[in-house]
């Protein structure tokens, strides 16, 4: 199976997935589903939050639309916890509350 991050580990969640779930080392949730899904990028996977929301509306996320923890803990996916906001906000959220790391940088933030 591709992975994409060769660090991600793998998590169990409660309930029924209908693929692979991994854990970033910097603690954010993908999912394999397969080449072809309609949710997943071309390597078949995608973050867990893009998913949820392909699941309950039957259509993709634009790819400027991120998908934002409001408690800031990816484990936390239910529904009240995510909101969709435009990559440019979900920028300017983070870069109030982003961490440097041991180097003095800013931790970069992936889209989700
Ligand atoms: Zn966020």
């Amino acid at each position: 199976m591709a992975h994409p991050h060769p660090k991600s580990r793998r998590v169990e969640l409660p309930g029924e997935w209908p693929g692979t779930i991994t854990m970033t080392p910097d603690g954010r949730l993908r999912i394999y589903l397969g080449r072809g899904h309609g949710a997943a990028n071309s390597a078949g996977w995608t973050w867990l939050g893009r998913f949820l929301a392909w699941a309950s509306t039957g259509v993709r996320l634009p790819t400027e639309i991120h998908v934002h923890h409001m408690d800031n803990d990816h484990l936390n996916i239910r529904e009240e916890n995510r909101m969709h906001l435009h990559r440019s906000e979900h920028s300017r959220l983070h870069a109030a509350t982003r961490t440097r790391n041991e180097k003095g940088q800013f931790a970069v933030e992936e889209a989700e």
